[in-house]
């Protein structure tokens, strides 16, 4: 039988460490996977802290993934790579990070379960999540929320 591949896109940011590597080394872990491809990837951009302001500035991107996983799967591939390099959830929520990574949008699907809520809640609020999407898919759309252009334009 043949697995169904759903495309998802995720978020990905970094405030500690050498951000850039740690992004470039958290994307091969993923590509890693037996179950996920990474098809694209935005450029990354530095962006200024968002609700906990007292720290570094973040390099933040989105990749384009194909994947054979559930959403729920993806995100736990995700934490296991944050893990894998070394992130530890002691901080302050929205702190500094040596990496985060976020399930921003998983196909055309909404999900709101506990632990998991895709679209990303945050996402359609966020300069830093919206562009490097609109890099990606310009045509690409918030299920529920509108297109990511609309969005970008609002926060203008
Ligand atoms: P943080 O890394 O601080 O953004 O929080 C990660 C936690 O948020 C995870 O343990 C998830 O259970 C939860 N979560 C809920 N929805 C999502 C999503 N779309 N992407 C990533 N984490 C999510």
């Amino acid at each position: 039988m043949e697995a169904l591949i759903t495309t998802a896109f995720i978020g990905i940011g970094s405030n500690q460490g050498r951000s850039r590597q740690t992004i470039e080394r958290a994307l091969a872990l993923l590509g890693e996977h037996e179950s996920i491809r990474v098809a694209a990837i935005s450029s990354l951009r530095e962006t200024d802290p968002v609700g906990y302001l007292d720290q570094p500035r973040f390099l933040n991107g989105a990749a384009r993934l194909e994947t054979e996983l559930s959403a729920r799967e993806l995100l736990v591939a995700l934490l296991d790579v944050e893990r894998a390099l070394g992130r530890v959830r002691d901080g302050p929520r929205f702190g500094p990070r040596a990496i985060d990574l976020d399930v921003l949008l998983y196909g055309e699907v909404t999900i709101d379960e506990l632990g998991l809520t895709v679209p990303h809640p945050r996402l359609h609020e966020r300069r830093f999540a919206l562009e490097p999407l609109h890099e990606l898919e310009p045509g690409l759309v918030v299920p529920g929320r509108g297109s990511v252009a609309a969005l970008l334009s609002k926060l203008h």
